[in-house]
C-alpha cells in the first residue's frame, strides 16, 4: 500500500524509532507512548488489520508475537507486559495496518479494558 503510514514506516520512507526489524517484521516505539515501554509491531507485508488475515499470514503472526518478550525486556519491562491488537471500529483501531503493541514499563500497565 503505497500511501499507508505504517507501510511507509516499514520502507524507511517515514522516520521512527527503530526497536527491531527482521524479514518479516517491523518495530518502532510509539510517537505518543502511553506507558514507559510502548512499541509498535508490524507486519512489513500491508495486512489491514486482525479482521483481514488468512492462513498464509500464520508465519507473520507467529514471528510479531515470537519477538514480543524480548522486544519488551529490552525495553524496560523485563517483569512482563502486555500485548493489544486493537481491531477495527469495536477495538478502536485507529491506523490500518495491523500492528501489535506492548505495553509495560516498570509498573503494572493496571486495567485490561479502560484505555491505556
Ligand atoms: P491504534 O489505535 O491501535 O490504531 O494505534 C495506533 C498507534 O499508532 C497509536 O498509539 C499512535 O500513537 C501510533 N502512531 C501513529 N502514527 C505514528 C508514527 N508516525 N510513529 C509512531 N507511532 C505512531
Ligand atoms: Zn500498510
Amino acid at each position: 500500500m503505497s500511501d499507508c503510514i505504517f507501510c511507509k514506516i516499514a520502507r524507511g520512507e517515514i522516520p521512527s524509532r527503530k526497536a527491531y526489524e527482521d524479514d518479516l517484521v517491523y518495530a518502532f516505539h510509539d510517537i505518543h507512548p502511553l506507558r514507559p515501554t510502548h512499541i509498535l509491531v508490524i507486519p512489513r507485508k500491508h495486512i489491514a488489520s486482525l479482521a483481514e488475515v488468512s492462513a498464509a499470514d500464520e508465519a507473520i503472526l507467529g514471528r510479531m508475537l515470537a519477538v514480543s518478550h524480548k522486544l519488551a525486556a529490552e525495553n524496560g519491562s523485563a517483569e512482563g507486559f502486555r500485548a493489544i491488537i486493537n481491531t477495527g471500529r469495536i477495538g478502536g483501531q485507529e491506523v490500518p495496518h495491523l500492528h501489535l503493541h506492548i505495553v509495560g514499563g516498570p509498573e503494572p500497565v493496571g486495567p485490561m479494558v479502560s484505555k491505556i
